[in-house]
């Protein structure tokens, strides 16, 4: 018999980027369709689950925040461990989180378990266009040259946000290997 509730698969994204980029505004607009002009930069979860349906099938995220650690370069491997989807962030106000991208990317490289992991750069903040730093060129070229998607978003609006995670999650489930059913 059919059974339409089932759930397809369980996938495991991390969310990664200098501090104050705005990684867990993403993480709770996408989840609970908040901001919090006020977050914290030291307050933030081990995960937060949200299960989204495309084409039809659902597929339950285990999505992974940082709680501040990144500021301290402690991420441990088991952050990274499992991963099939990592979003790399920067704030497109502030030049020195764009170019600090290359370093996230070397060490997603040395902790990922998936060799291909399914990376998309997001440029987020960009509703504060009066003070941008980073064009979305920039970003784009960036984003080719390491074979990521990217997207530009404002966690304060919700431009760009749902797209984020459910173009990479769809890009994730066209990957043979990197899931199970
Ligand atoms: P994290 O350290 O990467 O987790 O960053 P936070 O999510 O804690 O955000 C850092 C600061 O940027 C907070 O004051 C947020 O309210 C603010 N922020 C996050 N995303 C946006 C955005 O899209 N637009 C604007 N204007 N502010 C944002
Ligand atoms: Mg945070």
């Amino acid at each position: 018999m059919e059974q339409p509730d089932a759930i397809l698969t369980s996938l495991k994204l991390l969310i990664i980027g200098e501090s104050g980029v705005g990684k867990s505004s993403l993480l709770l607009r996408f989840t609970d369709d908040a901001f919090d002009p006020e977050q914290a930069a030291t307050i933030g979860v081990d995960f937060k689950v949200k299960t989204i349906t495309i084409n039809q099938d659902k597929i339950k995220l285990a999505i992974w925040d940082t709680a501040g650690q990144e500021r301290f370069r402690t991420l441990t491997p088991s952050y990274y461990r499992g991963g099939q989807g990592a979003i790399l962030v920067y704030d497109v106000t502030n030049r020195d989180t764009f170019d600090r991208v290359d370093n996230w990317l070397t060490e997603l490289e040395t902790y990922s378990t998936n060799h291909d992991i399914v990376k998309m750069l997001v440029g987020n903040k960009c509703d504060m266009d009066e003070t941008r730093a980073v064009s979305k060129d920039e970003g784009i070229k960036l984003a080719r040259k390491h074979q990521m998607m990217f997207i530009e978003s404002s966690a304060k609006t919700k431009e760009g946000v749902q797209c984020a995670f459910e173009e990479l999650v769809e890009k994730i489930i066209q990957t043979p290997g990197l899931w199970e059913m």
